[in-house]
């Protein structure tokens, strides 16, 4: 409540910075993909939404910002009018979990990794709501029977952050990556502060292949909906960065001198959220131990 006092107060007394901030989703468009019978992606503003729609509810699969969340509701509901049962969470990041506090005010139940609960909860302020908060945690994997699917979710340890977890439907084929698979629009993420590694995003792409097929389809954190064969490059490209580095720090090389080698030069990933030099020094220091890192 208390929260929600300061946030009106803001909005009499400091409009532009309130108002850019309203502009930021007043554009936003949520577009739907569907994917297989029952299973579809919603694209808008931050983390990709996985959606499981059918007679027995719906669940997403994490809900990018708060001020989208009507959209997001409203494209969900266009699936399937039955209501939203569960929030999954992939891993504790703002662009996934902004909408959380709004879903479960509304009823829905969320849910995610013990370590996603625990990161949430370190970030609350006194006087804020933790209508946000996973209400059901678990440590290494669960199962949804759902929709006729099941829907089988894994914890993957140390890759973008300490709680990620991938979602796999088995019968339809589709797994949600999170933020361990960065499609093209961003080089890779690493949030090494949060427990994060690239060893571990390596095994976490290499679990995905293993348990993969040419018709299998796969939701990114961010970036276009991909097939085996894209998983295959991102996992080669990670393989081939991580040895390049390796290769420096053995040699005795600075962070500066390994990047000076432009050893992400022959990929055609984009220079967005994370640039090519950031990623370099996200392995880097992943393999020399050290946690100082942010993306900008
Ligand atoms: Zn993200
Ligand atoms: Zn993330």
């Amino acid at each position: 409540m208390f929260r929600h006092i300061l946030a009106a107060t803001a909005v009499a007394t400091v409009t532009v910075p309130t108002a850019a901030h309203q502009d930021r989703f007043a554009g936003v468009e949520i577009e739907t993909q569907e994917i297989a019978p029952g299973v579809a992606v919603l694209f808008g503003a931050g983390g990709n939404i996985g959606v499981s729609y059918g007679d027995d509810g719906t669940i997403l699969v994490d809900d990018q910002y708060a001020p989208l969340t009507d959209k997001i509701v409203a494209a969900a509901m266009a699936l399937d009018d039955d209501p939203i049962r569960f929030v999954f969470n992939t891993h504790y990041h703002g662009d996934h979990t902004g909408g959380n506090e709004n879903l479960g005010e509304g009823g829905t139940l969320i849910m995610a990794h013990d370590n996603v609960r625990a990161r949430l909860a370190a970030a609350l302020e006194e006087g804020d709501s933790d209508g946000g908060l996973p209400v059901i945690t678990f440590s290494d994997g669960v199962t949804f029977h759902w929709n006729g699917d099941e829907i089988h979710v894994m914890h993957v340890h140390h890759a973008h952050t300490d709680g990620d977890s991938i979602v796999h439907w088995r019968g339809a084929n589709v797994v949600h990556m999170g933020d361990t698979f960065f499609n093209k629009v961003t080089w890779p993420y690493i949030d090494l502060k949060a427990g994060g590694s690239i060893e571990g995003v390596i095994a976490t792409a290499k679990r995905v292949l293993d348990h993969s097929n040419a018709d299998t389809r796969i939701i990114p954190g961010h970036g276009p909906l991909a097939t085996r064969a894209d998983l295959q490059a991102y996992h080669d490209m990670l393989i081939a960065i991580r040895d390049g580095v390796k290769a420096g720090i053995d040699a005795g090389e600075s962070l500066e001198q390994v990047q000076s080698r432009d050893l992400t030069q022959p990929y055609d990933t984009q220079e967005g959220f994370i640039t090519g030099a950031k990623f370099v020094e996200a392995v880097y220091k992943s393999l020399t131990g050290e946690t100082d890192y942010s993306p900008r």
